[in-house]
């Protein structure tokens, strides 16, 4: 059987088990946290951990409200006092069984509000977002799978950073002359830049016709916290250059850093005067082929990796926190639809002369790779494979543009990010805040294209560069913790989008430079 198909049935199978095991087995909602009794009203936060860890949920503080069921609300107002009537319930939290039966009748995958005690006006509720119960039957259920899918991707990790770098320096230091380093840099620059800007306007378009964040019940307080500023983007370019290559090359975020470096040890190997210059192009080449072969060993256990991350991925998310947020979701997926099945294509036939038929046909194996990993990062050895062995471009073009493109060229994470601020913004406008003006939208769009560049290839990434641009525009950063809960099954498929781009600009770049072979029919 052909190894695409075989991946294909072990993902369908995965998708299924998921399912049966959603089905089946319970998973009551569990948020990690201990509370003690205090003599004032309300609650002590006494510890968070498992779910909740990532909110700002504040270790002594107390708390004496609760609402729950987000997304039910008609009013929308999470903050409302006595929410009752929308079918929000504000529930008093007086001694911690309160907070314990509450979160018993809350979903797995729900948010829960919880408010300050010692406003005397409701001023920041802070989200907790809730997981399964650890011992529960859906977690023993999931707990081998996630143990061998975990392996899996730590496996795809640890060949990302010896891959990128020995990948970009053999590739920019084969290059060798200036002249043909500069007119293959401008190029895949101008596609990278042009391929995501188009995506982003696509995003922007369908955002401002569909409006999905107009009326959607989210429940989230207008006065939430808005504004904190997290990394700007000037931070982020000087981040780029590395003060320390060693500590760079230990972490796996640190991926733009790795690349500067990596392109700038290529450049000056062919300034350097032989016998050197050959010496470490040979070295960084020969290191590079057996970093492939090593890939290649890991991809044999690919359709099992892939069934054991779906199991995790679909047993684990609940369909109940995609209710309120199933526009916003549609409004995404049917720009990335668009954006891959209608402009990449229409790039591939009149820029490249190819066909986007065959050539999807034979990108397959990546994109299941980026769907179920939901990283191009994790994803890149096998993308390297896929476009050299099946789609026939040269390891010169492919080693120069795929490495880079799985950092900095990500098509489905800018229109992601484009999409997802202003359905914010839209849902803060119909609370009363201010609707975003044009040019900010065109700032949402400048940012989407900064964001899509900074963001490292690796899951969940597009959502964390979210808080910048939310930050810029002084909207409340718990949007995004909300959004957070249906981050997964978008992530999978922008991290498609992203991968297949990559691929059609080293198609692309591929013709241009007559280095590809004639697809075969495959
Ligand atoms: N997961 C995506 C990728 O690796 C990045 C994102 O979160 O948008 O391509």
């Amino acid at each position: 059987m052909q190894a695409h198909w075989k991946v294909l049935l072990w993902m369908a199978g995965g998708l299924i088990v998921g399912l049966i095991m959603q089905w089946k087995l319970e998973a009551p909602a569990w948020s990690g946290s201990t509370w003690k009794a205090t003599d004032q009203t309300g609650i002590e936060l006494v510890s968070v951990e498992g779910p909740s860890a990532k909110s700002k949920l504040e270790v002594g503080r107390v708390y004496d409200r609760l609402i729950v069921d987000r997304g039910k609300s008609a009013s929308g107002g999470a903050a409302d006092e006595g929410g009752e009537g929308g079918g929000e319930r504000t529930i008093a939290l007086r001694t911690p069984a309160d907070f314990v039966d509450a979160q018993a009748q809350a979903v797995n995958g729900q948010v829960l509000w919880l408010v300050l005690a010692s406003d005397e006006q409701v001023t920041q509720p802070v989200a907790l977002a809730l997981g399964m119960e650890p011992d529960c039957p859906r977690a023993r259920g999931i707990y081998w799978f996630a143990f061998a899918a975990d392996i899996f991707m730590a496996l795809l990790k640890m060949l990302i950073v010896p891959l990128v770098l020995s990948s970009i320096v053999s590739g920019v230091a084969s290059v060798g002359a200036l002249k043909d380093l500069r007119r293959l840099g401008v190029k895949t620059f101008a596609y990278y830049m042009g391929t995501s800007l188009l995506a982003i306007i696509l995003g922007q378009v369908l955002v401002n016709v569909i409006r999905p964040g107009e009326g959607a019940q989210l429940g989230l307080s207008p006065s939430a916290n808005a504004g904190e500023r997290s990394e700007n983007f000037i931070e982020i370019l000087k981040r780029m250059v590395p003060d320390n290559v060693p500590t760079a090359l230990t972490s796996n975020g640190a991926m733009l850093q790795i690349i500067f470096f990596a392109l700038l040890l290529g450049y000056f190997i062919t300034r350097t005067a032989e016998p050197h210059s050959s010496r470490i192009r040979n070295l960084f080449e020969s290191f590079f082929q057996v970093m492939m072969r090593m890939a290649e060993g890991v991809l044999a256990l690919l359709p099992y990796g892939v069934f054991a991350l779906l199991v995790k991925v679909v047993a684990s998310t609940g369909v109940e926190p995609f209710k309120a947020l199933l526009l916003y979701m549609a409004t995404v997926a049917l720009a990335l639809i668009l954006h891959a099945g209608l402009t990449l294509p229409l790039v591939l036939k009149f820029v490249g002369r190819i066909s986007p038929v065959a050539w999807f046909r034979a990108m397959s194996p990546a994109l299941m790779t980026a769907f179920s990993t939901s990283s191009s990062s994790m994803t890149l050895p096998v993308t390297l494979r896929t476009v050299e062995e099946r789609g026939k471009v040269s390891n010169k073009v492919t080693s120069f543009t795929l490495p880079l493109g799985a950092t900095i060229n990500m098509d489905g994470t800018a229109l992601y990010e484009c999409i997802g601020v202003i359905f914010l913004a839209q849902y803060y406008a119909t609370l009363g805040g201010d609707p975003l003006s044009l040019s900010s939208q065109a700032l949402v769009v400048l940012m989407a294209l900064l964001a899509s560049v900074g963001a490292a290839g690796i899951p969940s990434a597009g959502l964390v560069m979210m808080l910048t641009i939310l930050s810029a525009l002084n909207l409340p950063l718990e949007g995004a913790a909300l959004l957070l809960a249906v981050d997964r099954p978008l992530d999978m498929m922008r991290t498609v989008v992203n991968v297949w781009s990559d691929s059609c600009g080293a198609a692309v770049i591929g013709k241009s430079e007559g280095e590809m072979e004639p697809l075969e029919a495959l």
